[in-house]
C-alpha cells in the first residue's frame, strides 16, 4: 500500500471509531482530500482526527465532527442545504457530494475567495459561495431543506429556524463561546422544531456582520 492509501486508510477508520458509520458520508469523506484545505504550517497534521488552524483566526472542525454532523442533517440528492461559515470550505466540499444544491457563507471575504478557488480546482460545480453575515441566512434562496451552522451561537438564530423547510433539518452547536458546546438537531414540524441534544462539541463563535478581512 502507499503511504497515501495507508494515510486515508487510517483516517477513514479514525473516523468511523467516533460513531460515523452511514456509507455515503464515509464515500464523501474518501473522496475529498482533507490535505486540500489544511495549508502551511499545519498541512502534515491534515489526516489527524483534530481540528486545525486557517486563515483568519478560524478552524477547519476535527473530521468525525463534520462526519457526525453530515450524517445527522441525513441528507438525500434533492436537497439544497445552507452553510453558515465556509471556513476552509471542507465541510461545503462534502455537503456537495451528498445534495443538489449547496449555499455556504462566511463573514471573511478571504476565506470565502480561497474555498471558491478550490472548489473550482476540485471541480465541484454545484457550491454557492457567499460573503456574508451568515446569521441572517440566506432568504432570497429559501427556504433550505437542510441548514448547518459551524460557528456557535447562544441559541438558533430565529431567521435560520424561519428558513428551514417544514419537514427539514437544521444541525448546529449552541453554548457559550468559551465553553462547552452542544450540537444540536432541530427537526421543523408542521407544528412547530423538535429539538434533539447530540453531543457536546466546541466551534468558534457565530459572530454577527463582516468581518475587516
Ligand atoms: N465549516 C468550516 C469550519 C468553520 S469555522 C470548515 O469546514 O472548514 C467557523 C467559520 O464561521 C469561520 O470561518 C468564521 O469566519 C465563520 N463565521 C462566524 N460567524 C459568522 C457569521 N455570522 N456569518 C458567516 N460566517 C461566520
Amino acid at each position: 500500500m502507499t503511504d497515501a492509501a495507508e494515510r486515508k486508510m487510517r483516517f477513514l477508520y479514525a473516523i468511523r471509531s467516533k460513531g460515523v458509520t452511514d456509507a455515503r458520508v464515509l464515500t464523501a469523506m474518501e473522496r475529498i482530500d482533507r490535505g486540500e484545505f489544511v495549508r502551511g504550517l499545519f498541512a502534515e497534521r491534515a489526516y489527524d482526527d483534530t481540528p486545525l488552524p486557517i486563515a483568519c483566526g478560524q478552524t477547519i472542525s476535527q473530521p468525525s465532527v463534520v462526519g457526525l454532523m453530515t450524517q445527522s442533517l441525513d441528507l438525500t440528492p434533492r436537497d439544497k442545504v445552507l452553510e453558515i461559515g465556509t471556513g476552509s470550505g471542507y465541510q461545503a466540499a462534502i455537503l456537495s457530494l451528498l445534495a443538489r444544491r449547496v449555499y455556504t457563507i462566511d463573514r471573511h471575504r478571504r476565506l470565502v475567495r480561497e474555498a471558491e478557488e478550490l472548489f473550482a480546482r476540485l471541480g465541484l460545480t454545484n457550491i454557492t459561495a457567499i460573503v456574508g453575515d451568515g446569521s441572517r441566512g440566506l432568504p432570497e434562496q429559501a427556504p433550505f431543506d437542510r441548514i448547518i451552522v459551524t460557528a456557535a451561537a447562544e441559541d438558533p438564530p430565529g431567521p435560520l429556524l424561519a428558513q428551514l423547510r417544514i419537514g427539514g433539518i437544521m444541525v448546529l452547536p449552541v453554548g457559550q463561546s468559551d465553553a462547552v458546546q452542544s450540537l444540536i438537531k432541530v427537526t421543523r414540524t408542521e407544528a412547530g422544531y423538535d429539538y434533539e441534544e447530540l453531543r457536546a462539541v466546541r466551534f468558534v463563535p457565530l459572530v454577527e456582520g463582516l468581518a475587516e478581512d
